[in-house]
């Protein structure tokens, strides 16, 4: 049985990991010797083997053909052939019983042996690997330019099965997306902490994972997510997504405040009502706790007092807001509420007032303003894109893939702006309505409610709550304050219980609105 040696190394390969044309020539003469080989000929190609037509493989293949000589000794098999047509060629001859035997240090190569094996020897399974490698790329690349996250879809989503490759979508989970989305709300609404909206889940909404309770980390991810307000992010950078959002961007702002503020004081103990509501007046730091025991004498028992006092972490400026007890704090909210506390009857009157109101129809003021925002950003969007098109500097590239990047997110806040305001124009009362509610058992909820309604209570209030020389400000609500002057009518004698039916009250801006329905 006669054998060829064959040769190859190309220009292109530099990797050391292939031996020289030399080594290669050298070793395998030298394993000829030790097995006794007849070898005939030696065939050196110096060509890269990625497209066919190679000089001496051409060659080797013909006399192969011819029968004279059935072996061939390489150093591995990707030395023959890494393009199908010669991998093609090889296996044929294999079969044929053309090539009895194919010698590399390693391995002998019979005719009975598995052919994707030898084609996996080839090295074409590397090539197939990159390709896919490739074109997974470019698909992700045209998803992601599509608005298709082109990952697993987070908790709450689904990614489309069945659908044809590369137009798979992300649908919201009947199953999940309006869980998600009710601990979105309540996040948003009551202003949790992280662990107040676990718990809240917990009890409320459990979310399982492999039969059990979805753990702190991923439930944490979710909330971090621009995923839920239409956006993702891939590759470095911000897209907007084609998927069905769950809140608006500015909520998703939001809802990251709520949970800034919550990572300052999260070390410290979660019993206190009212911690990290306030801010001192005095530096602007934050207001926290802090619990005292002390021992009574007369009834032989311990007792705690809680204190508020201000966390000094400004350093600049040498704070002087004294500590101050809980007591007094709450005295202050219980007087704030107890001005506004209208009578229960007189708050459902209003809030059927309302209802009635709601039915009637109000122009819509702020949509054109905000139509004409979009369009005037959807002309700037149109004028960079084509600015895009015909930039080949790389840097004025940049810039300007940035400048569409912030005028797309312009236009998704706004376009979240023009469904609020035909949302509200649904319910115009929408502030007012949630004020009542929220004033009607105010003073008992602050008294006996649970931790996460108390601070409800004195977050519906108002804003900006601020301690300074133990006394507490804050900035009431629109409505709130709407509210109090209702009250002070009341109780000035102003207050007609018989009510005439108010009229023309859709041009009234709902401050008026609420004066009117209890003034009379
Ligand atoms: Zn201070």
């Amino acid at each position: 049985m006669k054998y060829f040696i064959y040769c190859r190394k190309s220009s292109e390969e530099k990797s050391r990991q292939i031996q020289s044309i030399d080594d290669q020539k050298r070793e395998l003469t030298l394993l000829a010797k030790q097995k006794g080989l007849e070898v005939v000929d030696i065939i050196i190609d110096e060509k890269s083997a990625k497209k066919p037509g190679r000089k001496g493989f051409t060659k080797m293949i013909e006399q192969l053909q011819a029968g004279e000589v059935t072996g061939i000794l390489c150093w591995k098999l990707d030395r023959l052939a890494r393009n199908p047509v010669d991998g093609g060629s090889i296996t044929w001859l294999l079969q044929e019983g053309k090539i009895e035997e194919i010698v590399t240090p390693d391995k002998t190569f019979y005719p009975n042996d598995n052919v994707l094996l030898i084609g996996i020897e080839f090295g074409m399974a590397n090539q197939y690997i990159r390709d896919l490698s490739k074109n997974v790329k470019r698909g992700m690349k045209s998803k992601v330019e599509k608005g298709w996250l082109p990952t697993r879809a987070p908790l709450g989503y689904l990614n489309e099965v069945g659908a044809e490759k590369g137009t798979k979508r992300i649908l919201p989970d009947p199953d999940t997306f309006t869980v998600v989305k009710s601990l979105w709300k309540r996040l948003l609404k009551d202003k949790l902490k992280f662990a107040e909206l676990y718990r809240v889940m917990e009890s409320e909404f459990p979310i399982f994972r492999k039969s059990s309770i979805l753990a702190s980390s991923s439930f944490y991810k979710i909330f971090h997510n621009p995923f839920y307000a239409g956006l993702f992010k891939w590759g470095g950078e911000i897209h907007i997504g084609s998927h069905k959002p769950m809140i608006t961007l500015k909520e998703f702002e939001e809802a990251q405040e709520i949970l800034k503020e919550e990572v300052q004081i999260r070390h410290t103990d979660l019993q206190f009502d009212l911690k990290g509501i306030f801010r001192c007046g005095v530096c602007n730091a934050q207001i926290t706790a802090e619990r005292h025991t002390k021992f009574n004498k007369e009834s032989q028992q311990e007792k705690s007092y809680d204190y508020y006092k201000c966390t000094r972490r400004k350093k600049c400026i040498k704070c002087t807001e004294p500590t101050v007890s809980k007591k007094i704090l709450e005295n202050q909210i219980l007087e704030f509420i107890e001005e506004v506390n209208i009578p229960d009857e007189i708050i459902e009157f209003g809030l059927s007032e309302l209802e009635i109101m709601r039915k009637s129809d109000v122009e819509p003021v702020k949509d054109k303003a905000i139509k004409k925002e979009i369009e005037h950003i959807d002309r700037q969007l149109k004028n960079a894109m084509n600015l895009l098109l015909n930039e080949d500097d790389q840097i004025l590239q940049k810039m300007t893939k940035d400048k569409i990047l912030e005028l797309k997110l312009s236009r998704k806040r706004l376009a979240e702006e023009l469904e609020l305001a035909i949302q509200e124009r649904k319910d115009p009362y929408a502030d007012i309505r949630n004020s009542l509610e929220l004033i009607k058992g105010a003073k008992y909820t602050f008294l006996n409610g649970s931790k996460e309604l108390k601070r409800k209570v004195v977050r519906g209030l108002g804003s900006n709550w601020t301690l300074k020389a133990k006394k507490l400000y804050f900035k009431p609500y629109f409505t709130i304050s709407a509210l109090q002057s209702t009250k002070e009518l009341l109780e000035g004698g102003n207050f007609r219980f018989e009510l005439n039916k108010p009229q023309d009250i859709n041009k009234k801006l709902p401050s008026e609105a609420v004066s009117f329905v209890w003034s009379g």
